[in-house]
C-alpha cells in the first residue's frame, strides 16, 4: 500500500542545512531540535529523511496555495493592502493540539492523512512566481506548515521571486536556529513568530522549548529582518496576567517597535474544552502590552470589537495613520516614507513608496488559486 510518506519521499531533493557526521549519520539544523537522524530514519517532522548519508528535504510541491491579504498572516507593518500568495507544505516540528492547519502540519501524524495527500500539486518555483505575478501578488509568503522544516524549498521559490520584484515573508513557529536564519535572510523581508507561552513546560507540551523562540525573535531582529509576533490567548493556558506581561516585556526588550498581536482563541483540532477567548481578555492582553511598553499592540480574530486595537496610531502624537477592520485597510495615511503626517514620527515598517496606490476597503477575503 503506498503511505502519505512514500508520495512525499518521491518529491525530495538533498537538503543544504545539514552537516555529515561518521557512520552515515547527519545533524539537520533547520530547526530548532537539531535532529541527529541516522541512515533510514526520519526527523522529529517526518519529512525530512537520511537515506544513505544524505538528507532528503521536500521539494516541488505545494499542499495548500492561496491569495490572501498580508492582514491576514497577520503582518500589519509590511505592505498594508498587499496580496501576498501564501503557500504550503506537509508535516510541522510542533504538535499543538489547538493546530489550525493541522490537516497540513499534523498530516504525517493524522490517520486522515490520505485526504492531506490529495492537497499535494507538483509545481516548480517558476511556476510559483508566475502564478504570484498573474494573481497580482507583491508578496509571497511561506505558511500553512511549518516553514522552516522546507526552508531549501522556499528559498527555491524566493529566489526566483526576489529576481522578479516580490518580497518574501515566513509565517512561523520561531523553532530556528542561527544556520536557518543566516539561510533565510538574503530573501526574507519579514518573519512573523508565534510566540504561544512563556512558560518552557507548556512549550515542552507542544513539542518545542522556550528558549529558542525567544532567541528566534532576538536573532531575527538582530538580521534586520521585520519582525512581528503573535500570541494566541487560550483561556487557562496561556492568559495570566503574569504571563502576557512576561511576553510583552520581553517583546519590548528586543524592541518596543515590533508589533505584537494577541489573537482570539476558537477551540479546534484537538484543543476544544478551553472557551473561546473573550472580548475582555483579549482587550486585557492589549493593555497589558501598552503597559509593557510596546508602541504597536493589536487585537485580532474579533473584528470590531477591538477598538484602537485593529488600527495602528502614531505613538507619539496619536493619530491613527492606517485604520482597519479586520483585514481590510479602510484608510491609509502614512507619507511615502512611513511617516505620520501630522506630527512626522517615523512609524517602523516596510511601506508601499505610493501611498496613493494601497489598496482600500480591498477583497478582505483569501481567493483560491487552484
Ligand atoms: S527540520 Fe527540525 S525536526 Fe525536521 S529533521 Fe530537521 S531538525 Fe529535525
Amino acid at each position: 500500500m503506498t503511505t502519505i510518506a512514500d508520495v512525499l519521499d518521491s518529491m525530495t531533493v538533498e537538503g543544504e542545512l545539514y552537516e555529515a557526521l561518521d557512520d552515515q549519520a547527519l545533524r539537520c539544523f533547520a530547526c530548532g531540535h537539531r535532529c541527529l537522524i541516522r541512515p533510514g530514519r526520519r526527523g522529529i517532522c517526518q519529512v525530512r529523511f537520511n537515506r544513505d548519508g544524505k538528507l532528503q528535504v521536500p521539494w516541488g510541491y505545494v499542499a495548500a496555495l492561496q491569495s490572501d491579504p498580508i492582514e491576514k498572516k497577520p503582518l500589519f507593518h509590511v505592505y498594508p493592502g498587499a496580496e501576498a500568495l501564501t503557500f504550503g507544505m506537509l508535516g510541522c516540528d510542533f504538535h499543538c493540539a489547538y493546530c489550525q492547519n493541522h490537516l497540513t502540519s499534523q498530516a504525517l501524524r493524522d490517520p486522515a492523512s490520505d485526504l492531506a495527500v490529495s492537497l499535494v500539486r507538483r509545481i516548480s518555483p517558476e511556476a510559483m512566481v508566475e502564478l504570484a505575478k498573474r494573481s497580482g501578488a507583491e508578496v509571497i509568503a511561506s505558511s500553512y506548515n511549518e516553514p522552516l522544516i522546507t526552508s531549501e524549498w522556499a528559498v527555491s521559490i524566493f529566489h526566483k521571486a526576489v529576481q522578479a520584484g516580490l518580497k518574501c515573508v515566513y509565517i512561523s513557529n520561531g523553532n530556528a536556529t542561527p544556520e536557518v536564519l543566516a539561510y533565510l535572510r538574503p530573501y526574507l523581508s519579514a518573519y512573523r513568530i508565534d510566540l504561544k507561552t512563556m512558560q518552557d513546560r507548556h512549550y515542552r507540551s507542544l513539542g518545542g522549548v522556550l528558549q529558542h523562540v525567544l532567541d528566534t525573535i532576538q536573532g531575527a531582529h538582530d538580521l534586520g529582518l521585520w519582525v512581528e509576533v503573535v500570541t494566541l490567548v487560550v483561556p487557562g493556558f496561556n492568559d495570566t496576567t503574569d504571563e502576557l506581561m512576561d511576553a510583552a516585556r520581553f517583546i519590548a526588550s528586543v524592541s518596543p517597535e515590533i508589533p505584537w498581536h494577541v489573537t482570539a482563541f476558537h477551540p479546534d483540532y484537538k484543543m476544544t474544552d478551553p472557551p473561546p477567548t473573550s472580548v475582555r481578555t483579549l482587550l486585557r492582553a492589549a493593555e497589558i502590552g501598552q503597559e509593557a511598553g510596546l508602541n504597536y499592540v493589536y487585537a485580532g480574530n474579533l473584528p470590531g470589537r477591538m477598538g484602537e486595537y485593529e488600527s495602528t496610531y502614531c505613538p507619539a502624537c496619536r493619530e491613527k495613520v492606517i485604520e482597519r477592520y479586520s483585514f481590510v485597510i479602510k484608510d491609509y495615511r502614512l507619507t511615502a516614507q512611513g511617516d505620520c503626517p501630522k506630527c512626522g514620527t517615523h512609524i517602523p515598517g516596510l511601506w508601499s513608496a505610493h501611498p496613493e496606490r494601497v489598496r482600500l476597503n480591498g477583497f478582505g477575503m483569501p481567493r483560491a488559486i487552484y
